[in-house]
């Protein structure tokens, strides 16, 4: 826990936004994801006041992170290549926060209003529907460049219903950085129900299609559990959590 947070002012440009999202983890019986807003990956500076702040991650593919929210993307519809600047907060729980900083404020484009991002068309299914009869609505990227697809984000709402499979950290780092599919998750793992202990993580997921030529899930994934060993989640989540596609092109 960070007990000095700082204001900071940033300026740069986009070169990844992807959905923001938690991850519950209890063994493999559940993993639920929640998506709560959107992190953008700037290339550019940090100010905390007068001085430059270095983020030093031994990659150039990015500088800093900022999580932003879903009616902040809604207004702005920020897409790679748009030069910001805004405002933000240092992190109080660096362990459980993926982003640099959050609560962004007075965000702008520096380079003027650009609406060259192409955004995926929304069906609404009402054939195949949740368990609960709510209509699905539904996105082919297919019909789109990619991968990977560099276009504007879209709702919420599409990520939630279309669920995401375990994504290789090397995939997210290398050529799925700037997919609009790709995703960063703060993850609790709960470790002790009694004394509701939680473990958190960071892990890479991936909400796009499934017949996409450059996924990989990686390694299966320990969830460790008190007084339990070997735990792991081999993948067979991913099946429950993508349920809801009725195709792999989606
Ligand atoms: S594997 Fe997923 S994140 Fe990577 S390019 Fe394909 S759809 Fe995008």
């Amino acid at each position: 826990m960070d007990d000095e947070q700082r204001k900071i002012e940033w300026k740069g440009e986009v070169v990844s936004i992807q959905p923001r999202s938690t991850v519950w983890r209890y063994l493999i019986d559940n993993r639920t994801h929640r998506e709560c807003g959107y992190n953008i990956f700037m290339k550019g500076e940090v100010h905390p006041g007068s001085e430059l702040l270095h983020h030093d991650r031994g990659s150039d593919r990015y500088d800093f992170c900022v999580a932003i929210s879903e009616k902040q993307q809604a207004k702005m519809k920020i897409h790679i290549g748009d030069v910001l600047q805004g405002t933000g907060w240092t992190k109080k729980y660096p362990e459980i926060e993926f982003a640099d900083y959050y609560r962004a404020g007075s965000l702008k484009k520096v380079n003027g209003e650009d609406s060259s991002a192409r955004t995926m068309d929304v069906e609404t299914d009402d054939v195949n529907v949740r368990y609960d009869g709510t209509p699905i609505p539904r996105v082919k990227s297919a019909d789109y460049p990619g991968p990977p697809w560099k276009m504007e984000v879209p709702s919420l709402e599409i990520y939630a219903w279309r669920g995401g499979r375990m994504l290789s950290k090397a995939s997210w780092k290398g050529k799925c950085f700037q997919c609009i599919w790709a995703n960063m998750a703060n993850v609790t793992v709960q470790y002790d129900f009694d004394r509701n202990l939680v473990r958190n993580r960071f892990e890479t997921f991936c909400y796009g299609p499934l017949s996409c030529k450059y996924y990989s899930m990686g390694p299966a994934r320990a969830v460790p559990y008190k007084g339990m060993s070997g735990v792991k989640d081999q993948g067979w989540l991913d099946e429950i959590c993508v349920q809801y596609r009725t195709d792999p092109d989606e």
